[in-house]
């Protein structure tokens, strides 16, 4: 078998965890497989270097700062095979350059166009284990780019993808993908099998288990995922198109606290608005999330959008800069709050989820301002404070903490 295994900054944060993790490949290249291994930047390493850079220049490049940041990559995999050659272990480390792993050009947010196998194969052919950089790429200058913060995940599963490998492994600090944060719901139970539709919905909702270009990237190229912890044998999570198990109603909750919600009040109603209003926002490439229109009354109408928090300031002063050719009255803007979500591919044939989740929400005496759907999400919008109660509630009422997983 040709596995790609993953390892997460945490589980190779020190030497020791990068003996331990280095006896695991090892384990599995002993029992007949090809091995090619991806990590991240060792621990609070990416976070360390950023604030480097900020000592000296709170406005650097991207390009400088993407130079910067792939070293942490490297000194990963150099050590990584620096402890396998201390086992007794062929190995050999690889960056992005020696790969040839192509990226478009914009730095710190670049995407993977092609990854060279010719290199890789031929020292899988020589009976190495392969240990690659993560996170990062080339681009058609030459330059070293990055793919954004946590993009080792996606790095791995593209390796996976080109080298056809049978399987890719993530390994991580927790056990796999739960119904809920267990810091957060404490009978949250971990999921053995999710689809790859539910994971992107999730990861998209801030249960930051995986990057969610990669899971783009395991659906479009059906690479089979499993999530898993470094620290035991556990089984992990599955991620895959079809799940075997009966099709669960609910397979999570989540809650996503970088949204703030701003309201544009009294506009004209007739044709045009919202497309005048959206259509500002999407020239200045401002992400809109959940909308809601009001019925006009009186000639006007009022037109609600959630934004990510750090958007906000920017929304808010070109709504402003635009009020007139808009025909704003109003505008009205709040940031204590959070979008909390269900997500289950069974909800599209079994009616009464949403009734059910908003009745968790009214046992809980928690207000919803705005409600968006989809095939297999549902999501709202509450104060920031009560979060975490509706989390509970909801994965309560759905008794998650409860529910059989088959294989
Ligand atoms: N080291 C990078 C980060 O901290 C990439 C990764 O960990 O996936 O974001
Ligand atoms: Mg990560």
């Amino acid at each position: 078998m040709l596995i790609v295994k993953k390892f997460g900054g945490s589980s190779v944060a020190n030497a020791e965890k990068v003996l331990n993790v280095a006896k695991r490949i090892g384990k599995s290249y002993d029992e007949g497989n090809d091995v090619v291994v991806v990590l991240s930047a060792q621990g609070d390493t990416t976070d360390e270097l950023i604030a480097k850079a900020q000592e000296i220049n709170s406005k650097p490049s991207r390009r400088e700062m993407d130079m910067l940041l792939s070293t942490g990559e490297q000194q990963s995999v150099a050590l990584m095979a620096i402890a396998l050659e201390k086992l007794g272990y062929p190995s050999i480390s690889l960056n992005a350059y020696q790969v040839g792993m192509n990226t478009t050009s914009t730095y710190s947010k670049a995407r993977l166009k092609n990854i060279q196998t010719d290199r890789v194969q031929a020292e899988l052919e020589r009976k190495n284990i392969v240990i690659i950089t993560g996170f990062q790429g080339i681009n058609r200058f030459d330059d070293i780019t990055t793919l954004g913060r946590g993009g080792s995940d996606t790095t791995a599963v593209a390796l996976a993808a080109v080298l056809k490998a049978d399987r890719c492994e993530i390994y991580t600090d927790v056990e796999g993908i739960y119904t809920a944060d267990p810091r957060i719901v404490k009978d949250a139970k971990k999921l053995s099998e999710i689809t790859y539709d539910e994971m992107l919905e999730l990861a998209s909702l801030g249960a930051r288990v995986l990057h969610n270009r990669s899971v783009e990237l395991a659906k479009k190229y059906h690479v089979e995922l499993v999530v898993r912890s470094s620290l035991n044998y556990e089984e992990g999570t599955v991620v895959r198109e079809v799940c075997n198990m009966e099709k669960m109603l609910i397979s999570g909750v989540a809650a996503d606290k970088d949204v703030a919600r701003i309201s544009v009040i009294g506009v004209h109603d007739e044709p045009g608005k919202a497309f005048n209003l959206f259509g500002l926002l999407a020239k200045h490439k401002i992400n809109i999330d959940i909308i809601l229109q009001s019925v006009g009354r009186d000639g006007t109408k009022d037109i609600t959008f959630t934004v990510a928090k750090d958007m906000l300031e920017e929304t808010l002063d070109l709504l402003e800069e635009n009020r007139e050719r808009l025909t704003v009255k109003d505008i009205v803007h709040d940031e204590n709050v959070a979008k909390v979500s269900v997500v289950g591919a069974g909800m599209v044939s079994n009616p009464g989820v949403a009734a059910k989740m908003f009745e968790a929400l009214y046992d809980a005496h928690i207000n919803i301002q705005m409600i968006s759907t989809s095939e297999i999400k549902i999501s709202v919008l509450i104060d920031e404070d009560k979060a975490e109660n509706a989390i509970n509630a909801i994965h309560d009422k759905f008794q998650l903490g409860n529910i059989k997983l088959k294989r």
